[in-house]
């Protein structure tokens, strides 16, 4: 994520920020140029600050519920480029519904904005595509025992709200023995599983996929009971991003898929900061990097990782100053950095 300015007063601006702490002007996120600009009202719409634009813009209707900050064009949709994806929102009558709702679109957002700058196509319900990308996000029926899953299915993303609660998200995270379990990793797992529809099953890269991740046509089912009754493989971290990556090919591209973004996003941020890893005692060079690489326009993952993984080394080393457990718990074999290559090329040749 880079970071912004506002227009009107040079304060810098994260991606979430809706009011300018400076000038004090709204804050709105236009999707297409990549800017957050301060607005001021004009009657019933809103004008850039200072910009002498005749365009003017509303915010995306989400925005009246504290849940947007993604503006649309005067006479564009009511819902911005992330929100007209939602085809579930949950009872939001109830404050804590409410609550996780905000902090899923908060993810959601970071998600759509890495999916606009990388180029892929983002279909919507009335494009008349074959799988548009639909978003449930659906709270648990406190009458019924049957839990929301999280998952994906031929487009449709569903996120549990369960996830959005701190203490259930952490404690399922160990009930499952997992390093990380993140929304935000949530949504970049799951929309692993829709690139996977759109650019390996219908862009003709099936055989290319099998022979680096494996037969998906492989029984899900019994693979899943496999998972969870004898753990994985021993030696995985040979071979796999993760655990659960071992599951089955599906999930080690959609494990592998949201690495990539990790590392994009995570990455444009280092740049946008000026980041520098240069520590002393690394004689070989092998900690040391200028973290200068645009990763929307990286000709191969070399120069991403030879950056990444000082970083990573850089973030756990300050966790850990901070006695917080590793920020990134992985480490990305040669055969990892292999798939990630492998994603990384599909991405660049299949931008839409
Ligand atoms: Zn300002
Ligand atoms: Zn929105
Ligand atoms: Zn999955």
């Amino acid at each position: 994520m880079k970071l912004f300015q506002c227009q009107c007063c040079g304060q810098v601006l994260h991606f979430e920020n809706t009011v300018c702490l400076s000038c004090g002007r709204s804050l709105g996120y236009l999707p297409g140029p990549d800017r957050m600009v301060a607005v001021e009202p004009d009657g019933a719409l809103w004008a850039v600050a200072d910009a002498g634009d005749p365009q003017r813009w509303r915010f995306c209707k989400n925005w009246e519920r504290s849940a947007c900050n993604w503006m649309v064009r005067e006479t564009g949709p009511d819902y911005c480029e992330a929100c007209r994806h939602n085809r579930t929102v949950p009872d939001l009558a109830d404050p804590e519904n409410h609550r996780r709702w905000q902090r899923i679109e908060m993810a959601k957002r970071r998600l759509i904005y890495t999916l606009c700058r990388l180029g892929l196509p983002r279909p919507t319900l009335g494009d008349g595509h074959p799988e548009p990308l639909i978003f449930d996000f659906l709270a648990d029926d406190p009458g019924s025992v049957q839990r929301v899953l999280t998952g994906h299915a031929g487009g449709v993303v569903t996120i549990s709200l369960t996830e959005a609660d701190d203490a259930e998200r952490e404690a399922m995270r160990t009930r499952l023995g997992e390093a990380y379990r993140t929304l935000l990793g949530h949504f970049r797992h799951e929309i692993g599983h829709y690139y996977w529809d759109l650019l390996v099953r219908d862009g003709g890269a099936l055989d290319a996929f099998r022979a680096m991740f494996g037969d998906e046509r492989a029984d899900y089912a019994a693979a899943l009971d496999r998972h969870y009754q004898n753990g994985p493989p021993a030696g995985w971290e040979a071979t796999h991003v993760s655990a659960y990556a071992t599951m089955h090919p599906w999930e080690d591209w959609a494990e592998t898929w949201a690495h990539y973004l990790h590392m994009v996003d995570t990455l444009e941020t280092a740049a946008a900061l000026g980041i520098q890893i240069d520590p002393g005692v690394d004689n070989h060079g092998q900690l040391t990097a200028e973290i200068d690489v645009n990763p929307w326009r990286a000709g191969d993952t070399g120069r991403l990782l030879a950056a990444w993984l000082p970083l990573t080394v850089a973030l756990n080393a300050l966790n850990r100053s901070m006695g917080q457990p590793d920020l990134y718990p992985f480490a990305l074999a040669a055969p990892v950095q292999q798939k990630l290559a492998f994603v990384h090329d599909l991405v660049m040749t299949r931008q839409g």
